[in-house]
């Protein structure tokens, strides 16, 4: 990727970004990230080795890409202090932001920017992000291969071609590493009341998320046909799925998904 990168927001999203894509062979000089704070740019600049600068207009002006990495909240001051100079130069712009879609972003930079619109989740600080992204009319084949070879320096990425969908993948994705982390709370205290050490059963109930997550990406067979297969007949793990199927935790999951779906869609 021979393309000039500036991370406007140096936080935890974009420095785990940047950490990434270094990894992944980009030249850390190619990279800018820029934040109102010095000691927050010197921190990522000794940690990383990148550019840094705390004019965010200086930092965009010779960017081929411009990732959007601040909180939602400033969002719109920081794309009317960015509108002159990008609408100068064109960078490809990428927003992380949760819940701003690509045109009033677009629109508060001026109108006519090639904007992709992505949804990362958490994990990608550990580099096993998943990330929906989305697309305007604007952007080119080169410009989406970018975004994707920039997203993936985190994880895995998935296009969505119609912006509404992003609210899926915010369901399935984005907010979805909470609902794993409510099923190894919930693991932890049903262990426990089975008499094992909370550590212990802490320590045994992620190895196995992890485990079964590893499997399932791994296998050629669906989730349905892995459950099967370790469902014997009259056995201890057919008992416990039936147990949870008789309490509808379909159907919870498929309730909760579309709460949060409605909630995404309500903040866009
Ligand atoms: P963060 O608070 O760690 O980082 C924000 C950065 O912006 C900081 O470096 C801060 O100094 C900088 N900043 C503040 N004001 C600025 C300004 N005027 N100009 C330039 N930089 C400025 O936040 P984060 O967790 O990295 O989140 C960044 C974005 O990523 C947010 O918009 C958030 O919605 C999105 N995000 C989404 C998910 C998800 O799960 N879908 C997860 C994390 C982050």
């Amino acid at each position: 990727m021979a393309s000039r990168i500036t991370f406007i927001g140096a936080g935890n999203m974009a420095s785990a970004i940047i950490g990434g894509l270094i990894d992944s062979g980009v030249a850390p000089t190619d990279i800018t990230a820029t934040a109102p704070n010095a000691s927050e740019l010197d921190a990522i600049k000794e940690r990383l080795g990148i550019n840094t600068q705390a004019d965010n207009v200086a930092a965009v002006g010779e960017a081929d890409v411009v990732v959007l990495a601040v909180k939602p909240q400033i969002m719109r001051a920081v794309c009317e202090e960015l509108k002159p100079s990008i609408h100068e130069t064109r960078p490809l712009v990428i927003s992380i932001a949760a819940g701003l879609d690509a045109a009033t972003i677009d629109q508060w930079l001026g109108g006519g920017n090639a904007l992709v619109r992505c949804m990362p989740n958490t994990p990608s600080l550990v580099g096993i992000g998943a990330s929906g992204l989305y697309a305007n009319a604007a952007v080119s084949e080169e410009q989406r291969a970018l975004s994707t070879q920039l997203m993936e320096a985190v994880g895995i990425v998935e296009w969505v071609e119609n912006e509404a969908l992003l609210e899926a993948v915010t369901a399935v994705s984005g907010s979805a590493p909470a609902y794993f982390f409510l099923m190894f709370e919930a693991m932890e205290e049903a262990a426990v009341k089975l008499g094992l050490p909370a550590e212990t059963a802490r320590r045994l109930a992620i190895q196995t998320g992890l485990g079964a997550s590893a499997m399932a990406q791994r296998s050629d067979h669906d989730p349905a046909t892995l459950k099967q297969n370790v469902m014997s007949p009259g056995g201890t793990t057919e008992r416990a799925i039936a147990h949870m199927e008789e309490a509808q935790m379909r159907t919870i999951i498929a309730d909760a998904m579309q709460a949060c779906a409605d909630r995404a869609a309500e903040m866009a």
